[in-house]
């Protein structure tokens, strides 16, 4: 058979024409030029139909295309390849359309440019309007919090709230901190997300959790309240050197109202409440641990000397190890002195 068109023999692909001069008039694929995209310059979401999604730019251009282009049903194993780049008002894209007709391939190539409109998000404009559900506060007992309490806890909740974003949580953010009377203040816009949050820091840290809920207004006919969930820390914190019934202790870590500590005599472990510690006497921080050279050692007592004054002590072994470093960290406790236990 020849093609009506140019002439050549060989598989007629319709209308009397071969494949290729059948090409130089029809497409499989159609599309507009310019696509329009909401995308708030706040959080870089875009909304498509009517909802804010927070994806990667080339996964919802695969929506628009599937969305807004014509792909003809006769082409089979359809494969859409997109290249784009920023202009002054949004990104240009050249968009590869691919497949198959009569086992042949065909490619056919749009521009478009998806023209990005700056508008502010449901979620960005709840939170520059300081909407939030939950204020988590966390306090220390008759103390303020300590500059590494301040810093680690904000760390622990901000990489929380990400992980939860990251999961999907679009709604949830931080609306605000604030250090307050020697504590924190997180202003959360989810009630659930406080609890959790709450509950994870008394984890790490110890202490109550008291909840208190505010009736904030009416919405969508139903009653809306505020919780506020207020932790309150051991009044000790972790590293800390105390006295208790004629033992000396330093306290390992907090898990919601045990706390663990080690004997310094023993190198024994142990959890009690932490309302049992409440009137024991605090001996100091870790800046009570000095280091000292070892001289020698036995079995069961170690030869130390002060760097500062050159004067030799012998402390006893809680435990017979051996130690191989040249110095050795000790606490000095009512005179006393103790090997820092050796994790
Ligand atoms: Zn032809
Ligand atoms: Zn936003």
């Amino acid at each position: 058979m020849f093609c009506v068109e140019c002439g050549r023999e060989g598989q007629i692909f319709r209308d009397g024409t071969c494949l290729s001069c059948y090409l130089k008039t029809h497409t499989f694929t159609k599309g507009p030029k310019i696509i329009e995209l909401p995308n708030c310059p706040h959080c870089g979401s875009f909304k498509y139909k009517n909802t804010w999604l927070s994806e990667h730019f080339g996964d919802i251009l695969r929506k628009l295309i599937k969305n807004n282009f014509q792909i003809s049903k006769e082409l089979e194993n359809v494969d859409i390849n997109s290249e784009c780049r920023e202009v002054k008002d949004g990104m240009s894209c050249k968009i590869y359309i691919s497949g198959l007709i009569d086992s042949e391939k065909i490619n056919e190539e749009h521009e478009i440019l998806v023209r990005l409109e700056r508008t502010v998000c449901d979620i960005c404009s709840k939170r520059f309007g300081g909407y939030h559900e939950a204020i988590v506060q966390i306090r220390a007992d008759h103390r303020k919090l300590t500059n590494n309490e301040l810093k680690n806890i904000g760390t622990s909740i901000e990489c929380l709230i990400e992980d939860l974003q990251a999961k999907g949580n679009r709604a949830l953010f931080i609306t605000d901190i604030a250090e307050e009377h020697g504590g924190l203040d997180f202003y959360i816009s989810e009630k659930g997300a406080g609890l959790v949050i709450a509950k994870k820091i008394q984890e790490q840290y110890g202490g109550e959790i008291k909840q208190s809920s505010k009736n904030i207004g009416m919405k969508d006919g139903k009653q809306i309240y505020r919780m506020t969930y207020l932790i309150r820390l051991p009044s000790y914190e972790k590293g800390i050197f105390l006295k208790y019934n004629n033992s000396f202790y330093q306290i390992i870590s907090f898990h919601g109202n045990k706390v663990k500590m080690i004997d310094l005599s023993k190198w024994n472990e142990t959890t009690v409440d932490v309302k049992s510690i409440q009137k024991a006497s605090t001996l100091g921080k870790e800046d009570l641990i000095k280091e000292m050279i070892l001289i020698s050692q036995k079995e069961d007592e170690v030869q130390v000397m002060d760097q500062k004054n050159y004067e030799i002590k012998v402390i006893r072994k809680p435990k017979p190890i051996s130690f191989d470093s040249k110095t050795i960290k000790i606490v000095k406790l009512e005179d006393r002195l103790f090997l820092i236990p050796v994790v």
